[in-house]
């Protein structure tokens, strides 16, 4: 497999409504290693999937942002969010929206039950940032944008920002070093082909 990167918007990637992914194999332990570290290297504290232009419901989470505290780092793949309480605003960013910062309002509590890098089924409950990170994930794997959840009033605030990003994809896209997003969509379904149900 050639070496993953993290895809900006409004990259189609972003938008797609992953599947679950069929087998946990060491294919996919390579693809989950290097988000792992693509997310170290961008100072993030989660990535999911389809921000490396890959269609599954899968993402990783390490809430500390560091590579060296392994015992912080959570897999989730084909992850379902059962229970959500609470509610809290603050601010959130995107690895796939570099320096974009919006406030957010999410659940403070959830439970999650997801496989691991081993198949094996688990339930967690998480509050607080770990909570916000794993559902600005979930959203993720669902094609949603945490600006999507954004107010009005604060997103017209980032809308310049965010339209920097489209005007640069869409002339990299003229320039062809960007595919045409008929290219990226149907690498997406080359990739889902390969490996959902
Ligand atoms: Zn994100």
């Amino acid at each position: 497999m050639s070496s993953l990167e993290i895809v900006l918007h409004p990259h189609p990637a972003l938008r797609w409504k992953s599947k679950d992914v069929a087998r946990i194999d060491a294919g996919l332990r390579v693809m989950v290693e290097q988000m792992f570290e693509l997310m170290y290297a961008s100072r993030g504290i989660g990535l999911a999937a389809n921000q490396v232009g890959l269609p599954y419901r899968l993402f990783v989470i390490n809430a500390a942002g560091d590579k060296d505290e392994k015992d912080q780092e959570l897999v989730f793949i084909n992850p379902q969010i059962t229970r959500k309480n609470g509610s809290e605003t603050d601010e959130e960013g995107c690895l796939s929206l570099p320096d974009v910062f919006g406030p957010v309002t999410r659940a403070t509590k959830i439970i999650v039950d997801a496989f691991d890098l081993n198949g094996q089924q688990f339930e967690l409950t998480l509050e607080d940032l770990p909570a916000r990170v794993v559902q600005h994930e979930y959203d993720h794997v669902e094609g949603i944008m945490f600006t999507d959840r954004v107010a009005s009033a604060a997103l017209h605030k980032l809308q310049p920002q965010i339209e920097d990003y489209e005007v640069q994809f869409r002339n990299r896209q003229k320039e062809g070093l960007i595919p045409s997003d008929e290219h990226l969509k149907a690498n997406l379904r080359e990739l889902e082909k390969a490996r959902t149900l």
